[in-house]
């Protein structure tokens, strides 16, 4: 009990953030798109293969932009998994669209493609999957769904930072990079880190001047800027999505490192995969079952408890003990803003998710024996 109190997340530096961000102020310039943007954007574009990557101030920007794009309005409709955070849903919500939710599935809390299918409608225009802790979902099935019914994809990649679908042939796809849209995050809870941020990866060829535009407040500056319109005028709607260079120069830092960050993030989550398979076996609790087509990252670590009371009484054992995990994903169909709003369809797997998942402590610097007084208290609740 004297021992340090072990937080839930603690962001991880990787050494280089305040020279670079040095580096920015002496350029003189400091607002979005400068030397800083181009560099992680043109490094995304060339590891994973995306048509166009456009960094944002955040994951929730993504997803706005990806709205946007899509092109939905009133009565659109869009299929989404309940169990996932409120920015998936706000972004749609924000252009008038209405959401659909759809259950995820029993063995794995990503969107259950059959229960998507059983939901589209000559209005659905979008589908969104989001790849719960960088597990892919089954992309293969879902693009197939939305290309019979000309529906959009747009995932939502915000903790799919290097994490892969493995399609039926065995090739490794880039989370983000399968849907015509991919929105990722650099919130500081997640493995690649720039405090807020995030990253538009545009797929579709299609939308890439668009894009840009939307994400320059709806002008041509970008292409401006290259030298390819003569003047700087007002296209289209948009926003001030990019971030300052100071976010960018300090996602550089991050991303130069994102070997080291990926490597340690999945030594931890492999860790506590080992010393939790025996209490596994005697019953206590269920550990992640990543699906085969999925080649993770490390993101998330969590554990399924028995019921809801039974996590209540974890969460409680393991406060007393210092140690702070969390729950998450309040099913958004029984929010207080969109129950009214939901058709009534109980989700079943989604509903089971929000009230018996507990995500572990899982950050960069986490210790070997702080992992283990982690494990050591689990198995003291269950056993004790
Ligand atoms: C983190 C997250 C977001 C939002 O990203 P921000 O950068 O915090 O705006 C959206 N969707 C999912 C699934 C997330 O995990």
């Amino acid at each position: 009990m004297s021992e340090a109190p072990i937080p839930f997340n603690r962001p991880h530096t990787v050494g280089k953030e305040l020279t670079y961000i040095a580096d920015a102020l002496r350029r003189g310039k400091i607002s979005g798109n400068g030397v800083y943007t181009q560099r992680c954007q043109e490094f995304l574009e060339q590891r994973y293969g995306f048509a166009k990557a456009l960094l944002t101030a955040s994951g929730t920007d993504a997803l706005e932009m990806a709205a946007i794009l899509s092109g939905v309005g009133p009565g659109d409709e869009v299929i989404m998994p309940s169990y996932t955070y409120v920015s998936t849903a706000n972004a749609f919500l924000l252009r008038g669209a209405t959401v659909v939710f759809a259950d995820v599935e029993a063995g794995y809390p990503n969107l259950d493609v059959e229960a998507a299918a059983a939901l589209i409608t000559p209005r659905t225009r979008v589908v969104v999957p989001v790849h719960y802790g960088g597990a892919a979902c089954r992309m293969d099935a879902l693009l197939q769904l939305a290309e019979r019914h000309g529906v959009m994809v747009v995932e939502d990649a915000a903790q799919a930072i290097n994490a892969f679908y493995i399609d039926g042939e065995g090739r490794h796809h880039p989370l983000g990079r399968l849907g015509a849209l991919g929105a990722f995050s650099f919130h500081e809870t997640k493995n690649v880190i720039s405090g807020e941020g995030g990253m538009l990866a545009v797929n579709a060829p299609s939308l890439i001047s668009r894009a840009e535009i939307i994400w320059e407040k709806g002008t041509n500056r970008a292409a401006f800027w290259r030298g390819e319109a003569n003047r700087y005028e007002w296209m289209d709607v948009g926003s001030s999505f990019l971030p300052s260079e100071i976010t960018a120069a300090f996602l550089w830092a991050q991303l130069e490192a994102l070997a080291e960050i990926h490597r340690r993030r999945m030594a931890l989550w492999q860790r506590y995969y080992e010393a939790l398979a025996p209490l596994e076996r005697k019953g206590w609790l269920r550990r992640p079952r990543i699906p085969s087509h999925a080649r993770h990252n490390g993101h998330i670590f969590y554990v399924l408890t028995e019921d809801e009371a039974t996590r209540s009484r974890l969460i409680a054992h393991l406060q007393r003990r210092g140690i702070m995990a969390v729950f998450h994903y309040l099913s958004l169909h029984k929010s207080p803003f969109y129950r009214e709003r939901h058709d009534g369809r109980p989700l079943p797997n989604a509903e089971r998710y929000s009230a018996t998942l507990l995500r572990l402590p899982l950050f960069h610097d986490l210790t070997a024996a702080q992992q283990d007084r982690v494990v050591a208290a689990i198995a003291e609740f269950f056993g004790g």
